[in-house]
């Protein structure tokens, strides 16, 4: 591994590239750390509550503006913003490798979904269609229409640190929503970056839209807290694990204010014996592996048939043993290091754990230069476990893979469901009957069902999100911007008589 590149200067060149005012990110309280390096590299001003309120209500304001805007040109703010981002790709995508510590094809991936979902939002901003239904009473119409919602919260995890932000921004605005984000405090200068991009949007829209439309508040879980508890706030879409959720949704619960949760995932795989074995392979690895095991949707439980168990998992350790571990930033790494200290003891804390439970460890050590002890680097680890248990069952947000045998389908079924949270899964067969049996009603229990693809590198034309403990929300694709809008009913009387509705009469004088 090496630390050829400057991460600080660099990180310092990118911000300006991407119109970022120094003074946003130096100085300040709020440190953020490059996991290439593990050095800081930026200092930014953390805003207080107060502040946080005052930008809601400002956000407020845009809002009573932005609503009234007609939504097709609504999306041609987002088909701007679209174009800003193909303009910013590379100093973006590369901002995002080091601040969240990506691989480079990954930090440019994580860009694309942002221009995918923003040209999907542009088509959208023609197609927020009601339905016409039919109504009992003669003479009426009856529709349903749809109207912007109200400021929008998002709250963001540190791992997909830009296009969780597009997701959720790209709809609210095509939606006639407000914005306002509290970024992880892990990554706060990629949403420096992402505003400053907007910005340049903006100002090529024009008078249209109002001031403070969007707003970046830089701050930790409590300024995530009092965003939560405005009532202006009309829907917080937080992204995040699900110790956060359990705080987020009660509280929002209690002001009756809309949640999306997109929390935690322990997402598993089957392979079953007619499986194509290579396909297989290539799915796990990047599934597993990938992003350093820090993907909501990564792979964690793989159950593999008994028949090519012998076939499979050799191989499979094969790729644990020679994954290339290293810098990010150059381009012969496939896995890049841990976010910070924390994830690799709890890494480690998990493989303790699963060989108190029977595993055996392939992988899980520590990659570490001489003099370079501020970066957390680690082999990917492989555990076979003689079953399900201790933490198989939980998240642990690194790259560590449960595999365990199976011999029987129904109840492989049923250890796969048999976890807390309900993200993503996968199957891999050429059976007709077991891949249907897996997208069936007592089949994955997931909001991601995949067959012959691994569980992670869902596309944006897709409602993404989980269930269980994952928190049941939708973004993205699908229909998920219905989440972003109110819908109204509306019945429209052109008789000249006033019928009601299941024949009840109250016919006065
Ligand atoms: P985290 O829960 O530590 O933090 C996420 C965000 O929530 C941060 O911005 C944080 O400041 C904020 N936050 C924390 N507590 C809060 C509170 N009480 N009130 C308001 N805001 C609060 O998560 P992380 O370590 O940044 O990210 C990793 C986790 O996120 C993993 O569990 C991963 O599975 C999950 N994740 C889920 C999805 C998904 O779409 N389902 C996507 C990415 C990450």
């Amino acid at each position: 591994m090496s630390n050829s590149v400057d991460v600080k200067q660099e990180t310092a060149a990118l911000l300006d590239k991407l119109g970022v005012a120094r003074d946003a990110w130096t100085g300040g309280d709020m440190v953020s750390y490059s996991p290439v390096s593990g050095e800081a590299i930026g200092q930014l001003k953390s805003v207080s509550a107060a502040d946080t309120n005052a930008a809601i209500d400002a956000a407020h304001e845009a809002f009573q503006a932005w609503r009234l805007v007609p939504a097709p040109r609504r999306g041609e703010l987002v088909r701007l913003l679209g174009e800003e981002l193909r303009a910013a790709k590379a100093d973006l995508g590369r901002l995002v490798s080091i601040e969240a510590g990506k691989i480079t094809s990954e930090g440019l991936g994580e860009v694309q979904e942002m221009i995918d979902i923003c040209d999907f939002a542009v088509g959208l901003s023609r197609q927020l269609y009601g339905l016409t239904i039919a109504t009992e009473r003669p003479g009426h119409r009856m529709m349903e229409t749809w109207h912007p919602l109200g400021v929008v919260g998002i709250i963001s995890a540190f791992n997909f640190p830009v296009a969780v932000w597009s997701w959720n921004a790209a709809l609210a605005l095509v939606a006639g929503d407000s914005i306002v984000w509290k970024p992880s405090e892990k990554t706060p200068l990629t949403a420096l970056a992402c505003q400053a991009i907007l910005d340049k949007a903006l100002a090529r829209f024009g008078s249209d839209a109002p001031a403070n439309l969007s707003t970046v508040l830089i701050g930790d879980r409590f300024i995530g807290e009092a965003m939560v508890d405005h009532p202006k706030v009309a829907l917080v879409s937080a992204t995040g694990s699900t110790r956060m959720g359990r705080e987020v949704g009660p509280r929002l619960a209690k002001r009756f204010a809309r949640a999306i949760l997109e929390l935690g995932g322990n997402n598993a795989g089957i392979v079953c014996p007619s499986a194509d074995l290579d396909m297989a392979l290539r799915a796990i690895a990047f599934g597993a592996m990938g992003t350093a095991g820090q993907r909501c949707t990564t792979l964690r439980r793989l159950f593999v048939h008994d028949s090519v168990y012998d076939q499979l998992v050799p191989r499979l350790k094969k790729a644990y043993e020679s994954v290339s571990v290293g810098n990010p930033l150059e381009t012969s790494a496939l896995v890049g290091p841990l976010v910070d200290k924390a994830a690799f003891d709890g890494m480690q804390a998990a493989l303790a754990a699963a060989k108190v439970e029977g595993g055996t460890v392939t992988g899980g050590a520590r990659v570490v230069e001489a003099g370079k002890d501020t970066a957390f680097y680690v082999k990917p680890a492989l555990v076979e476990m003689p079953k399900q248990a201790g933490p198989v069952l939980e998240e642990t947000f690194a790259p560590i893979l449960y595999v365990m045998k199976y011999s029987d389908f129904d109840a492989v079924l049923e250890e796969h469901n048999a976890v807390a949270a309900g993200l993503s899964s996968s199957i891999f067969t050429l059976n007709v009957q077991e891949a249907e049996r897996f997208l069936a009603a007592d089949g994955s229990d997931c909001g991601i069902a995949n067959v012959n693809i691994g569980t992670s590198g869902a596309e944006i034309g897709g409602a993404f999100g989980g269930e269980k403990e994952t928190g049941g929300g939708r973004e993205s694709g699908s229909d998920a911007w219905k989440a972003y809008m109110r819908r109204a009913t509306n019945t429209v009387n052109y008789s000249k008589a006033l019928p009601l509705a299941q024949g009840v009469s109250f016919d006065i004088e």
